[in-house]
């Protein structure tokens, strides 16, 4: 079966709501940890994704930088949008 990430928990890591740039910490259900940039010109759009490197790679076992995460960038996009992880996690951090 092939790799399908899943988003199971986030955190804005930052946010710079005048220009429209925020960081968000994402979890993914494997225990993967990303960090994902998004800019909001006006519609949310997914600038770059990386994985921290806290656990390997789900999908090369690689413990240090890879490309693999990139590949889901699009989908990874709809869940936040469309389960409103962004939205989520906006209004916890303004509730802080
Ligand atoms: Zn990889």
């Amino acid at each position: 079966m092939s790799y399908r990430p899943k988003i199971a928990q986030l955190q804005v890591a930052s946010q710079n709501e005048k220009d429209g740039l925020y960081e968000f910490t994402v979890k993914l259900e494997d225990g993967t940890h990303c960090r994902v940039f998004y800019s909001r010109s006006p519609e949310w759009k997914l600038t770059h994704i990386s994985r921290l490197q806290k656990t390997p790679c789900p999908v090369c076992r690689k413990d240090f930088i890879c490309k693999c995460m990139d590949q889901w960038s699009e989908d990874l996009h709809h869940q936040m949008i469309d389960e409103q992880w962004v939205d989520k996690g906006l209004a916890e951090a303004t509730q802080q």
